[in-house]
């Protein structure tokens, strides 16, 4: 099958479905993906649409945690058969951060801080990129999920009620969001899988405002200032807009740092003749770079998500076609509740 009866196959099983189908698309997805899209957006914009969405099938061109994601909101608060199911069509599309931290673990970590200072409001806060066990978990101990494009604002508010915030799994967008909200360093303390009671003493435990865990997205933590000196030294006048998953002495070093959203706004308000170094993944500032012919836009340097890269426009029309079971995205009907109070929460502080 050609690119072109490939394209055309997809658009006549779409309209075929009707109102019964969204098909949700990743920024980070290549552009012969996100052109086959419903919608196109960042984790924030796309669980917003999936809460909001009556359609029976949600088809999740992404990765895995954003499809369970979907499927948790599309179930509602109970969970249980509601007719509406999610499908993934790159089933093994995952993401190495999301890995790095275990409901079982961040329980064992919890049952420390919380032991190390009971007399703190400790809550947890799990960035979206977390598995479904791990939003339970957080929901099950009241906190509630952030993005990239609300870390701050979740964050801050739960500092701002006197709370203490166990974060998981990113370290770095813990770290930036700290940084934005004016903590000083000895108020952030990092949890390190790796040590016994993840490497903290009772009174480093005490003296902390927030755990950060010390997972990270293996694509942008290995960013370096090194990157940025370099591409400054090819591009000089060029401004750097940077993700915050990437470490704060490179974020440290940008013009701006902001979710893919805010990232893609930056870009559109530039001026035309603009040059500009974006730090995210490269799908996305390929397709920048295309849309804006008007600037002169370069990665700070490649990086591929390769999980992102797994969905491809026959994977899509496969599962349109044939809605393969190992395509099916299904959370664990008691996983719901508690999942759904943590993702409803970051929905309702906006
Ligand atoms: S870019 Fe990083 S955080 Fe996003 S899916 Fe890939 S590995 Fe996970």
């Amino acid at each position: 099958m050609t690119e072109s009866e490939c394209r055309a196959a997809i658009a006549a099983e779409r309209e075929a479905w009707g109102e019964r189908l969204l098909i949700l698309g990743h920024h980070y997805q290549d552009s012969a993906v996100t052109a086959l899209c419903d919608a196109v957006g960042d984790s924030l914009e796309l669980s917003r649409l999936a809460a909001a969405s009556r359609a029976e099938r949600i088809v999740f061109c992404g990765v895995r945690f954003m499809a369970e994601t979907a499927d948790i909101l599309a179930r509602g608060p109970e969970g249980g058969e509601n007719g509406r199911s999610v499908w993934l069509p790159a089933p093994k599309a995952g993401c190495p951060m999301a890995d790095m931290a275990g409901a079982e673990a961040l329980e064992a970590a919890w049952a420390r801080l919380t032991e190390a200072d009971p007399k703190a409001a400790w809550a947890p806060v799990v960035y979206v990129n977390s598995t479904a066990e791990v939003k339970a978990f957080c929901g099950a101990h009241g906190g509630a999920a952030c993005t990239s494009g609300n870390a701050r604002r979740v964050l801050g508010r739960f500092l701002g009620e006197g709370r203490k915030v166990f974060f998981a799994p990113d370290q770095h967008l813990c770290a930036n969001t700290a940084r934005q909200l004016g903590l000083p360093a000895e108020a952030v303390a990092l949890w390190r899988r790796a040590l016994p009671d993840g490497g903290l003493v009772p009174q480093r435990i005490r003296a902390a405002r927030l755990v950060a865990w010390d997972g990270c997205c293996p694509i942008h933590a290995g960013y370096t200032p090194g990157d940025v000196v370099a591409a400054r030294a090819a591009h000089p006048d060029a401004a750097l807009l940077i993700h915050p998953e990437a470490p704060t002495g490179v974020t440290a070093l940008a013009e701006e740092m902001g979710s893919t959203k805010a990232i893609i706004e930056a870009v559109s308000r530039a001026e035309p003749g603009a040059r500009l170094l974006i730090g995210t993944e490269d799908h996305l500032v390929r397709r920048l770079a295309a849309d804006h012919p008007e600037l002169a836009i370069r990665p700070l340097r490649p990086i591929v998500c390769q999980d992102m890269g797994r969905t491809t426009p026959e994977a899509l029309l496969r599962v349109l076609r044939e809605w393969p079971e190992e395509t099916l995205v299904r959370v664990p009907d008691a996983l719901i509740p508690p999942a759904h109070a943590c993702v409803r929460r970051m929905l309702a502080l906006g």
